[in-house]
């Protein structure tokens, strides 16, 4: 399978070059160029089949002919045969028609493990064949840092850096990364803010010297096979609910767009979805988008649901490639636009093609807080707070007509409740038990260095400890 770029000035790569590239050359994401379809009977037979059975149909479409290929399904049954639940990502039903996709039963409790468990394998099997290594280096406020350090943990080919703000994040969040004993996981605790530590990162990658010298890699949610893997459990909740016979709606917790882009790949690949629901916490770029067809960022206001606090929402660039018709000069102009003044707007033929796919909406922080009460009431389930926005723009979609009540109504479950444990207990009284895989972290000795807020301080660092 050969890749394009959104923006049309990069050269076409295949899958494996996709793969370690992340961004393309002209600033743009990278598509399959063609969607690859699986038949009706195709994905009618999936019911029954194992997780992995089912991945491994799915993606290896996109990957094409290639020594990765021969060893795909090893290493996606490798890739999720550590998650607590036999079926991966179990559904539990929690109303007449309505259902949570439960997507956190991996190694960090969040919805991140399902892609980055693939792609550190990935990155692992494509580099150690080509006799390459790469040094990840990732900021993070609490969640993505740990995710990314589960992937990459003791892989051959792989050095990882990850720059946490000192003294700012959880102790679980903390005790998550700087836990794990493997010799190529490094934690950095930086002398100042989350902001500081991501300007270290871009300052590292801006730096091209330092960059070539060390192989400086992402594993950032723009990365293609991460939403190529997220495009697999919209197929395994669909067909357990009737699908490809019975198309399915889908709510989805969204901040970069990455989640749902896979729900609209899955429905391209041939899998009948009624709609997409693009939920957001109060920072709503995305449901103005749909409401009005002008996509301009604000200033990002912190919320209960902290893993959708954006401002841009990077893969969002992807559908407007197919809405602009897969012009990617087109695109360009726009995201250009985007840059220079903060905003681009759509013509309304534009936008009343995207809104016959995907519905925005947006949840308050009362409302996040109402629905976590809401539903522990009525179901009995603790959720939450991404889950909850998830969940409110379900019923919001109901009640306006937008997705009919006999049409199954699937809410992806993006975090486990013990990852938040403050905002759940501020909403319902009730404190979520934590899993003993959490407790555990607990009495685990940590291995992190402090390093001042200092560039050079912190490439030194990582130059003297990068095997190369
Ligand atoms: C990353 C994340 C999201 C948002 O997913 P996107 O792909 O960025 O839209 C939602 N919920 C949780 C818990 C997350 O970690």
């Amino acid at each position: 399978m050969r890749y394009t770029s959104t923006r049309g000035a990069a050269p076409e790569l295949e899958f494996e070059d996709v793969l370690l590239t992340g961004l393309a050359r002209d600033g743009g994401l990278y598509l399959p160029v063609t969607w690859p379809r699986l038949p009706g009977e195709t994905i009618a037979a999936m019911a029954g089949k194992s997780y992995a059975e089912v991945a491994t149909e799915v993606m290896l479409p996109f990957i094409g002919p290639s020594p990765l290929a021969d060893e795909f399904a090893a290493i996606v049954e490798d890739a999720y045969v550590g998650f607590d639940h036999p079926a991966v990502v179990p559904l539990k039903q929690v109303g007449a028609n309505e259902f949570l996709l439960e997507l956190f039963h991996g190694p960090t409790f969040a919805f991140k493990d399902c892609a980055l468990q693939l792609l550190g394998r990935l990155f692992d099997n494509v580099l150690s064949r080509r006799g390459k290594r790469v040094t990840i280096v990732g900021a993070t406020s609490g969640d993505t840092g740990s995710a990314a350090i589960e992937a990459c943990r003791g892989r051959d080919a792989i050095d990882i850096f990850i720059l946490h703000p000192y003294g700012r994040v959880s102790d679980v969040q903390r005790r998550q990364m700087t836990t794990v004993a493997d010799a190529n996981v490094h934690n950095i605790a930086i002398e100042g803010t989350f902001d500081d530590c991501q300007a270290l990162v871009k300052a590292m990658f801006n730096d091209q010297a330092f960059r070539d010298r060390l192989s400086l890699s992402a594993v950032n949610s723009i990365n293609w096979a991460r939403v190529m893997a997220q495009i697999v459990y919209y197929f395994t909740a669909a067909v357990s609910l009737g699908g490809p016979h019975r198309p399915v709606a889908f709510s989805v917790p969204t901040g970069n767009f990455g989640d749902v882009f896979a729900g609209y790949g899955a429905s391209l690949m041939g899998l009948p979805i009624d709609r997409l629901l693009v939920a957001t916490n109060r920072n709503d770029i995305l449901a103005r988008f749909f409401e009005s067809g002008s996509y301009r960022s604000g200033t990002v206001e912190p919320t209960m649901s902290p893993s959708m606090d954006i401002q841009v929402s990077s893969n969002f660039e992807r559908l407007l490639f197919d809405l602009c018709d897969r012009d990617g000069d087109r695109v360009r102009g726009l995201m250009d636009g985007f840059t220079q003044s903060g905003a681009f707007t759509v013509p309304g033929n534009i936008l009343a093609r995207a809104n016959s796919q995907f519905a925005g909406l947006r949840c308050s922080e009362e409302d996040t807080a109402a629905t976590i009460d809401r539903t522990l009431s009525e179901t009995g389930e603790l959720i939450d707070p991404h889950t909850a926005v998830g969940l409110h723009a379900a019923a919001e979609a109901r009640g306006r007509g937008l997705v009919a009540a006999d049409v199954p109504m699937i809410t992806l479950s993006t975090a486990h409740p013990a990852k938040f444990p403050a905002a759940v207990e501020t909403s319902c009284g009730r404190t979520p038990a934590m899993p003993a895989r959490l407790a555990a972290l607990m009495d685990k000795p940590e291995r992190f260095d402090v390093l001042p807020h200092d560039l050079l301080a912190v490439q030194s660092y990582i130059s003297d400890r990068a095997t190369l």
